[in-house]
């Protein structure tokens, strides 16, 4: 069999490159090459704080622009020589789950997420797509490579956020933790008409590129409790939605303290370690404030792409301001994955462009 090169996690605490079997193409699958790859803080979870348990040569990475090289039989919408827009999760789609509108979720927990926890992922040279047609999406005339990348992860998450958090106009809504989720979770909240927007972090690009997606309010979590920072510069009052994406465990608490009743507490970050969420009593209203609390995963596949890529073609979303360090050789996958798990000041995201 045909042989790669790909980056992978040797075991826990472990990446390294290796060499591993072309993947095979099923009638209704593609297999792609990457144009540009990005590495993502949930390959940090599942690497270093062994998330997942432990995994031998699991090929990392989930976020990728590609080139279609094979497309199976049933495939109608691609071909070789394709470009296209990968994303993270890639559902079955004929699951009964994915007839819910709860695709993440195919056949089970978390079973839409495929690359690099179910399957091998998109750091490979070559890499699989199941279920070609309802899972990729034609990179638009005009869109770069490495904007491209950020489709795959980035946008969907944090614009989930900001759906789940069911954000409406003029709403005041809190963002906890502007990394690269954070900003788009940011962006999602703006463009669905939050009136003002509290980013809580700390890193000063982060913090520009908050004010630049349209945060009204910094509020710096270093600089004591955030639950008093918010209430204060909101005038004393809870706010109307909380999106967590970034912090501990700690941040369900916090979220329920600062939010209104009725208000709903969104969460889109990978609790990577700890056994048990503490939800407030008191300010969860004794059992009765209806005060919501949710988390979910991104939803995947073919449509949430092209839709979300519309905002970017039209100019209502630019991602340009989260890539902030640029490699070019297949090999620079791994100290741009080391940048993710050491997080220097200086990082939002960083990218590698092959293709
Ligand atoms: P990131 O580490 O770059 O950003 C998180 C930020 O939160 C950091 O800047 C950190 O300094 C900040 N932070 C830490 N403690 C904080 C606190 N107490 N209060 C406020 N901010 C705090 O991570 P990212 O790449 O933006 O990803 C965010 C999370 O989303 C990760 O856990 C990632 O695994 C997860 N994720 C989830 C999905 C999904 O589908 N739900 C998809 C992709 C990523
Ligand atoms: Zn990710």
């Amino acid at each position: 069999m045909a042989k790669m090169k790909a980056m992978a996690m040797l075991g826990l605490d472990k990446i390294g490159m290796i060499e591993k079997e072309v993947p095979v193409c099923g009638p209704m699958d593609a297999i792609c090459r990457p144009l540009a790859m990005s590495p993502c803080t949930s390959d940090v979870h599942t690497v270093w704080e062994h998330a997942l348990g432990d995994r031998q040569n699991l090929i990392l990475g989930h976020e990728a622009s590609a080139e279609v090289v094979e497309v199976g039989s049933l495939v109608k919408d691609f071909k070789p020589g394709d470009k296209v827009i990968v994303p993270a999760i890639t559902p079955d789609w004929e699951a009964v789950e994915s007839q819910m509108d709860l695709s993440q979720h195919c056949y089970g927990m978390l079973n839409g997420w495929k690359f690099s926890n179910i399957k091998d992922g998109v750091f490979g040279e070559f890499f699989h797509v199941n279920q070609a047609d309802g899972n990729l999406a034609h990179l638009p005339a005009g869109m770069d490579i490495e904007d491209a990348v950020m489709l795959s992860d980035m946008v969907p998450t944090g614009f989930h956020g900001a759906n789940l958090a069911e954000v409406a106009y003029g709403e005041t809504v809190a963002v906890i933790g502007i990394g690269p989720v954070g900003l788009m979770a940011v962006a999602g909240s703006v463009l669905r008409g939050a009136g003002r927007v509290f980013a809580v972090g700390s890193r000063p690009n982060c913090v520009e590129a908050a004010k630049f997606y349209g945060a009204t309010d910094i509020i710096n979590y270093k600089n004591g409790d955030i639950v008093e920072q918010i209430l204060a510069a909101n005038g004393g009052k809870p706010v109307d939605k909380v999106i967590l994406a970034g912090g501990g465990l700690e941040t369900f608490e916090q979220g329920v303290k600062m939010v209104r009743p009725g208000g709903i507490v969104s969460n889109i970050n990978y609790l990577g370690t700890g056994d048990y969420i503490k939800i407030p009593r008191v300010e969860w209203g004794l059992g009765m404030g209806h005060i919501r609390i949710i988390g979910g995963l991104m939803p995947g596949g073919r449509k949430n792409m092209e839709y979300l890529a519309r905002l970017m073609t039209y100019g209502r979303l630019d991602v340009k301001p989260l890539l902030t360090h640029r490699f070019e050789n297949f090999e620079d996958i791994e100290p741009a994955l080391l940048l993710m798990k050491d997080k220097p000041a200086d990082l939002i995201k960083p990218v590698v462009r092959v293709g």
